[in-house]
């Protein structure tokens, strides 16, 4: 499968290596629908620059941002009004190393906002940020979406960490792949990549699919 991702692909070499792409200045007027009909789930994390890592211009692509770049509810609406609204058929699904998603799970934050004083403490160490409970119960998120495995230290990068980050962008893949509403067969089907995003060296990894999602801890 190839297509405008794999010149993204060799833009984001240029950047790592040190070259700007991106034109930060406005375009002028432009249609709404994305130039590259590209859309790209990500992090949110503060390391990441999508447009910069990848060489998009300014209407190329809709970049869909959540805290670890998962693929929950809403990232599914966005891309479904991506594709047949907007017009895009290419996803890119971008998780990165050092993720604070590693470092946490649902069960630990929600008891340490309950009010759980083991919970509090252990989120205080694992951020080095004193941890507040706020002592209420609440429905809502129904999840966190922390991802599979052991836990890491947070801004940790190892070999285990970064098969987590593969696992949760397979599921994010999968979750893509087989929703009723993206089609992935005839002429209106979309295609999905997945990658890691190496914060310290700018790269981006592709992960091969499908593959190992992992265990539930
Ligand atoms: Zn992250």
């Amino acid at each position: 499968m190839t297509g405008i991702i794999d010149q993204y692909l060799k833009n984001n070499a240029k950047y790592a290596s040190g070259e700007a792409l991106h034109k930060a200045t406005h375009p002028g007027r432009q249609k709404i629908q994305p130039a590259r009909r590209l859309a790209v789930v990500a992090c949110m994390d503060a390391r990441i620059d999508v447009e910069d890592l990848l060489g998009l211009q300014t209407g190329d692509a809709h970049v869909i941002r959540n805290a670890g770049g998962v693929i929950n509810e809403d990232a599914i609406r966005n891309l479904i009004i991506s594709h047949h609204l907007l017009d895009t058929k290419e996803f890119v699904l971008i998780h990165h190393t050092r993720c604070g998603m590693l470092a946490f799970t649902d069960d630990l934050l929600k008891a340490g906002l309950e009010g759980d004083a083991a919970a509090e403490q252990l989120l205080g160490q694992a951020t080095g940020r004193k941890f507040t409970s706020c002592g209420r119960s609440a429905s809502t998120p129904a999840a966190f979406h922390s991802f599979r495995g052991g836990l890491h230290p947070l801004d940790a990068d190892d070999a285990a960490a970064r098969e987590r980050l593969q696992w949760d962008v397979r599921r994010g893949m999968s979750a893509v792949l087989n929703h009723p509403w993206l089609p992935t067969s005839g002429p209106d089907a979309i295609s999905v990549r997945g990658f890691v995003y190496d914060v310290d060296s700018g790269k981006l990894e592709e992960v091969s699919y499908p593959g190992a999602t992992g265990p539930a801890v």
